[in-house]
């Protein structure tokens, strides 16, 4: 399993990003990714989108690109499951998970956190643990109608640049949402504003993950 750090290290990093919907990835660590991208050797990464179809495919497309910049290649695959019913279509997201996993061998995996009370963002987390047992998993928060934002115990600092960058994204490229009376750049930088207080992040900005289980290699 990864460890905190691996100093020293120059193979590239391999980063595989799960989203139930068009959205979560950017929503969810849209600011760590893009501070990821930028480091060398460039992370090599794999972004999966449960439920992408017609319009909320372009988005994702968009959406990738627009955070991962030149590593965004070929670096995103779409499914059409169906949005609201992960849990009657468990198993067969589950072979699709396998195939993930077959195709990409992550080191780090960035998932819906289990706590998620949306019943689709809670099977995608539930099939990461069930099928990646030799990563780190750091689960990312929706901020919701439910209400179930928890207790996060894992802080990237995110650079001011980059929380507006990420904001600005996601008003662009989701015009499907911007309806959405939550779809705000109050919301998505006043979280960020809160998690980098938490943490005190240089900037004033964090994402905040739930790690479960994280080795420190000594
Ligand atoms: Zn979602």
């Amino acid at each position: 399993m990864l460890g905190l750090k691996r100093t020293g290290s120059s193979a590239r990093l391999r980063v595989l990003c799960l989203g139930a919907h068009s959205d979560d990835i950017e929503i969810g660590c849209g600011g760590t990714l893009l501070q990821l991208a930028k480091t060398r050797p460039r992370p090599e990464f794999r972004w999966v989108v449960w439920s992408a179809v017609g319009a909320r495919a372009t988005e994702a497309q968009r959406g990738a690109r627009r955070i991962l910049g030149p590593s965004a290649g070929d670096a995103v695959r779409l499914h059409e499951f169906r949005d609201g019913y992960f849990p009657a279509e468990f198993a067969a997201i589950k072979d699709a998970f396998e195939i993930v996993a077959r195709e990409f061998k992550p080191d780090i995996v960035f998932t819906h956190t289990r706590e998620d009370r949306h019943q689709d963002h809670r099977v995608v987390s539930d099939l990461t643990w069930n099928t990646f047992r030799n990563q780190l998993i750091l689960e990312y928060e929706i901020p919701k109608w439910y209400g179930d934002l928890g207790l996060p115990n894992f802080y990237v600092p995110v650079s001011r640049r980059a929380a507006a960058n990420k904001t600005k994204a996601l008003l662009d490229v989701f015009g499907s949402q911007r309806s959405k009376d939550w779809f705000s750049e109050e919301t998505f930088l006043g979280l960020m504003r809160l998690r980098g207080m938490e943490c005190r992040a240089t900037d004033g900005y964090a994402e905040a993950f739930h790690a479960r289980k994280i080795i420190l290699p000594l």
